[in-house]
């Protein structure tokens, strides 16, 4: 397949370059368009390691956008379409202390100006509704005095958030893609984006910096070898766009940072099980996503196996990594992290979770925007980018593929129709014009 020639090639197979595939090829049927990934199949970066959690809570309007109409598309396919996503509307339930309610006012004020469907509990419905949840601390608690824990003074509830399995929703992209006559190719490494003259000279050394370039391809190695040529590349390489992107003096303006997950078992612990089979938030009878008022430290019920997975904001002393290892087994998830960091505030909130120890624990890597915490869509001389979406790429995903899609066909100053005929333009992600508030609710 190597030195063939297609209208567009995706790198990487993630959700952003699934999505993207999958709206490249619904809206423009006749383009051949190739999917590559170093892996050896879809979603197996990131996407793969996620905590796969949606929610449309977001204080910034275009994140709110971007999300509700994603998993607006998502429940569509599954309540509609037949399509097991997995999702479970189990919610999201911000714990907040007396300064995050005062700090968070205007923002939840937004949120209700722009139908974000929320509820507001005290603390006292708190401490009726959620078993074991410690909302208040004495004067002689002097761990929680020590670990500065705030009182709980009360909470915002997310409604129209959930999660999902990322897998399901990676095959549904995948299929529906190859079923349009996309191709795939896996185990496959691009090298090297290629650069040529937009109206050549045949000069050897071009293009020159008085000469109009452009992208036109990458260089790849392994299942397929050689030179891909392409009309557009659609960068989707997640943590790894630097790679890429640096050596041709281009800069994707994202910065990635290990994460990590810990999944406690709950089944032999009565405690943990009453926990998780919390009333009273959603239709499934379960907790939801609980994020407490110190250091982001949140974790959710997965019933099917019984277990809490926790996780929490990692911000200090953790390094920024500009370009990661190919493999993300190099980064791994550290148990005195989970010991020393996670589960002193985690115990301090809920002391059921006090022998709580994981069974199981991975990391991953989050992709980062530091600016302002929203994601990037940049069409420029033969190359989209897509990527910055810092931690929240999954609940995202569909709205950018489509965005992906109208920045191929009609330019950056479209506008794409996003899941339920909400118009977007496309300028709003970008570099030069990007007009977007910053996002303030990053965990
Ligand atoms: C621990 C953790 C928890 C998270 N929780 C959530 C959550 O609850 N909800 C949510 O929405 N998001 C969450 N995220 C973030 C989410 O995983 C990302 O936003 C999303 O996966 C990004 O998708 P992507 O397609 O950009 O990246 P990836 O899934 O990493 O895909 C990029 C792909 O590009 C390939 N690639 C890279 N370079 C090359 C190359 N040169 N040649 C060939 N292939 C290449 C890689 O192999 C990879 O498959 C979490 C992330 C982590 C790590």
């Amino acid at each position: 397949m190597a030195g063939k020639e297609f209208d567009i090639v995706v790198v990487g197979a993630g959700i952003l370059g699934m999505s993207s595939a999958y709206h490249l090829q619904k809206n423009n049927p006749k383009k051949r368009i190739l999917v590559l990934d170093r892996f050896s199949g879809a979603g197996q970066g990131n996407t793969g390691r996620s905590n796969a959690m949606f929610r449309n809570t977001f204080t910034s309007t275009d994140n709110q956008t971007l999300s509700d109409t994603t998993i607006s598309f998502y429940l569509h396919l599954q309540v509609n379409q037949n399509q097991d996503l997995g999702l479970e509307q189990i919610g999201y339930l911000w714990l907040m202390s007396d300064r995050q309610l005062a700090a968070n006012e205007r923002h939840v004020e937004g949120m209700v100006r722009n139908k974000i469907e929320i509820r507001e509990y005290g603390r006292g419905e708190l401490e009726r509704l959620v078993p074991g949840l410690r909302a208040d601390f004495g004067e002689s608690d002097e761990e929680a005095k020590i670990l500065k824990l705030d009182r709980v003074a009360g909470s915002i509830f997310g409604v129209k958030c959930g999660r999902l399995d990322p897998d399901r929703l990676i095959v549904f992209y995948r299929d529906r893609f190859i079923g349009m006559g996309g191709t795939v190719a896996f185990n496959t490494d691009a090298v090297k984006l290629m650069i040529e003259a937009h109206e050549s000279l045949d000069i050897e050394g071009e293009p020159f910096v008085w000469q109009e370039a452009r992208v036109n391809g990458v260089e790849v190695r392994g299942a397929l070898e050689g030179e891909i040529r392409a009309d557009a590349v659609v960068m989707a390489a997640g943590a790894w766009n630097n790679e890429l992107l640096e050596p041709r003096g281009m800069d994707g303006h994202v910065k990635a940072k290990k994460r990590q997950l810990f999944s406690i078992p709950a089944r032999n612990d009565p405690s943990l099980v009453n926990l998780l089979y919390t009333k009273g938030f959603n239709e499934l009878g379960l907790l939801p996503m609980v994020i407490l008022p110190k250091a982001g430290v949140h974790f959710k019920p997965v019933r099917i196996a019984d277990e809490f997975w926790v996780a929490c904001e990692d911000e200090v002393n953790r390094p920024f990594i500009n370009v990661p290892d190919h493999d993300l087994d190099a980064y791994t998830a550290e148990a005195s992290f989970y010991d020393r960091n996670v589960h002193p505030v985690l115990k301090g909130y809920f002391p059921q979770f006090r022998n709580a120890r994981p069974k199981r624990m991975w990391a991953g890597l989050y992709s980062y925007n530091t600016l302002d915490y929203l994601p990037f869509v940049v069409p420029r001389d033969g190359l989209i980018l897509v990527g910055g979406d810092s931690g929240s790429g999954i609940m995202k995903g569909d709205a950018l593929g489509r965005i992906v899609d109208s920045a191929y066909r009609e330019g950056e100053e479209s506008e794409a129709m996003l899941y339920g005929e909400v118009p977007y333009r496309v300028s709003k992600l970008g570099f030069e014009n990007r007009d977007v508030e910053r996002e303030e609710w990053v965990i």
